[in-house]
């Protein structure tokens, strides 16, 4: 489902990062560990296509990545990606609802409310929907990003530090959410996290997962 060969990315002005190969089928869960710095949220980018790789192969859902044009790219990542951002970048201005309303819309959807309502069920957080981000605690925006993230049932869903700043019952919970929202839509999960708290939290035979695999970067 993904995989990566050889891959560098350079940032301008910034360090040179070079990403061991994966190769994460189909269902299954990869946590993607290592220290700040060490290029885990670069990594996302690129499996996002929301930055190419300086050099090296990268194919993603069947989807060669290097042959995909930008405004291409920007549908591809709407119909197959669900992100999970580490800022959660709600619309400080719009509804819970209609920052889903958006991402369908992104999607190239039609308008479907139940899908919404159904995506933020499965949350619990349903009764937040008319509700504005500034008025929602943390651990809830957390779960409306979530159901925003699954709510084109993508087949990757890629979540970036998504216990950072939460407490230890709130950083389970996150990460139980995850896993239960993956295996329902039988996506291939990535958690990206510097959080040595996660790997703990990450049952042995987790639910609906076909497989589970670490990679640890390194910072170069
Ligand atoms: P992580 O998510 O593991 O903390 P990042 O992927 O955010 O790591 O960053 C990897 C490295 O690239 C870090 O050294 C970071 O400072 C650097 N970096 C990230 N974004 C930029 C940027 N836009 N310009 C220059 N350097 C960057
Ligand atoms: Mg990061």
């Amino acid at each position: 489902m993904i995989q990566t060969k050889a891959l560098r990315f350079s940032y301008p002005n910034g360090p040179a990062l070079a990403f061991p190969d994966v190769d994460v089928p189909q269902g299954s869960l990869l946590l993607l560990s290592g220290p700040s710095g060490c290029g885990k949220s670069t990594w996302l980018a690129l499996v996002a296509a929301l930055m190419a790789p300086s050099s090296g192969a990268l194919t993603v859902a069947q989807q060669v990545l290097s042959t995909l044009k930008n405004v291409a790219a920007d549908a591809w990542r709407a119909r197959v990606i669900g992100f999970l951002p580490q800022k959660l970048h709600l619309s400080t201005a719009l509804t819970v609802q209609q920052n889903l309303m958006m991402a369908q819309w992104a999607s190239g959807q039609p308008e479907d409310p139940r899908r919404i309502a159904a995506a933020l069920q499965a949350l619990g957080v349903h009764e937040l929907a008319d509700r504005k981000p500034g008025q929602l605690s943390g651990g809830q925006a957390q779960r409306v990003a979530l159901a925003r993230a699954v709510l084109m049932q993508p087949r990757i869903i890629l979540a970036d530090e998504p216990t950072a700043s939460l407490d230890d019952e709130a950083a389970a919970d996150a990460v139980h959410l995850l896993l239960h929202s993956a295996s329902l839509h039988r996506a291939t999960l990535v958690i990206a996290t510097h959080d040595a708290r996660v790997a703990g939290l990450i049952p042995r035979n987790p639910e609906g997962k076909t497989g589970f695999q670490s990679l640890r970067l390194q910072r170069s």
